[in-house]
């Protein structure tokens, strides 16, 4: 298959692995199951956070500082005009009434990227722009609203305070003040900020590659025809697709893999050259056709493991090639893959982004009616999160168990996590969702 322009590579460039091995894997339960949370602090422990690269500050947008930002000059760098009108001694104005303006001769004007030709004296006024400096001599400003604009000789209506209207050097942000500190996420505003002060490029962590491949040979690409009963319409690879873009990385979505050891392995060699994180679904059960458990160990460290959790019980993981690139192997069913998304791979791509926390939080919500689930795995519902009438979050479950259900998936907008020991839960109690809305 044509993979970004490059030859298929004859079998001898395939990478074979030969180094060390995985760090020892997490314990199992007597049920021979490995717990969710050590199955992903086990990848998260063999994933390194990416190097962090000089990066424009548009182009930093939403990564994760690698280094404190201290402000080179103060915000603002001089002290000018907050308004339109006239700079003045604020006592020569402490009078000024409608019935009995001040009269003062206008002596000058300074407009925003100037700056006043000759101190006030006092008895006069400067016409000053707003973001203009401040003329020495001078200590407040009188906004045109409060005179009658003359550009001689002006008359004030009403007086000001000394200091008035007057932007000071400094009072937004200090030269030497520490603004950002590394592993803080910039966002639009702190882009302002960093301009405001000066900075054109900053140290940050990159977006990780993520390359995307979806396997089984019943799959077919979403826009052609379906050619017998038995064929699906590959959605894993464009919903994991889509996930990973909104956890930050930066996507490669591959074609369709058939269930062939061949082309696994041939798909996997070439796309090592560009992925920090490889994300397969299908292939990692127990069936005959699991061909991405059979052929994965010949080009890595892999670890497969039954982990305690409903869906997404078979899961892998490798470091492959030379580089030992990260490889997370999913299962195959939507649902099951999705929520293994959740559970493992969005933490993943936090880490390579060293985006903190790497899990998502979760909030807390009352049942809207009884759920239960089986002992010994940790169960992630689907849900539907509203307010209800006091304006607190219940959920409700959506669909049933069944990890094929695509559909209800689409209308959650939660995951309901009851704990491994859970069987029951009574209408009213309050158990951890996960919001799947709020990315990120
Ligand atoms: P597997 O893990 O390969 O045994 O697949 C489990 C189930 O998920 C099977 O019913 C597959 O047809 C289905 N499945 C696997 N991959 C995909 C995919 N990319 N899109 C939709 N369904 C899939
Ligand atoms: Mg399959």
């Amino acid at each position: 298959m044509p993979l970004f322009g490059r030859k298929k590579a004859p079998e001898p460039d395939i990478l074979h692995f030969d180094a060390h091995e995985l760090p020892e894997p997490p314990a199992v339960g007597p049920d021979g199951l490995r717990s969710m949370e050590d199955h992903r602090d086990y990848l998260l422990s063999c994933i390194d956070e990416l190097p962090p690269f000089g990066q424009q500050i548009l182009d930093s947008l939403d990564l994760s500082l690698c280094e404190d930002i201290v402000a080179g000059i103060s915000l603002p760098g001089f002290d000018n005009s907050a308004m339109d009108g006239y700079a003045v001694h604020w006592q020569d104005v402490a009078e000024a009434t409608d019935d009995e303006p001040v009269s003062l001769p206008v002596v000058g004007e300074v407009a925003a990227g100037q700056s006043a030709t000759h101190r006030l004296s006092p008895g006069t006024a400067m016409k000053i722009m707003t973001g203009a400096p401040l003329p020495d001599g001078a200590d407040s400003v009188v906004p045109y609203e409060l005179t009658d604009r003359g550009p001689s000789d002006v008359l004030v209506f009403a007086p000001v305070n000394s200091g008035q209207h007057v932007r000071r050097r400094g009072e937004d942000v200090e030269e030497g003040e520490l603004l950002f500190r590394a592993g803080d996420r910039l966002g639009p505003r702190s882009i302002g900020l960093l301009a405001a002060i000066g900075q054109d490029k900053v140290l940050v962590r990159p977006r990780p590659r993520v390359v995307v491949i979806s396997t089984g040979s019943e799959l077919v690409e979403p826009g052609l025809q379906l050619n017998s009963s038995e064929q699906i319409y590959d959605s894993n690879s464009y919903m994991l697709a889509a996930a990973a873009r909104s956890a930050g990385a930066q996507v490669f979505r591959i074609g369709l893999v058939s269930d062939d050891p061949e082309q696994i392995r041939q798909v996997i060699s070439d796309q090592l050259v560009r992925a920090d994180l490889i994300l397969t679904t299908g292939g990692v059960s127990q069936g005959d056709y699991d061909v991405v458990k059979a052929v994965m160990p010949e080009l890595g460290l892999t670890d497969f493991a039954q982990v305690a959790m409903q869906p997404g019980k078979p899961q892998g993981f490798g470091l492959i090639g030379e580089d030992q690139t990260p490889m997370i192997m999913l299962p195959g069913n939507p649902v099951s893959a999705f929520v293994s998304f959740e559970a493992f791979v969005r933490p993943a791509i936090r880490k390579l982004r060293g985006a903190t926390p790497y899990s998502r939080t979760p909030v807390r919500c009352r049942a809207a009616h009884p759920m239960t689930s089986v002992v010994g795995r940790k169960q992630l519902a689907r849900g539907i999160v509203s307010l209800d009438e006091t304006g607190a979050r219940q959920v409700e479950l959506v669909g049933g168990h069944g990890s094929h259900l695509l559909g209800d998936l689409s209308r959650a907008n939660a995951l309901v996590i009851l704990d491994t020991e859970v069987e029951s839960v009574a209408a009213g109690d309050e158990v951890d969702v996960w919001l799947l809305g709020e990315e990120q």
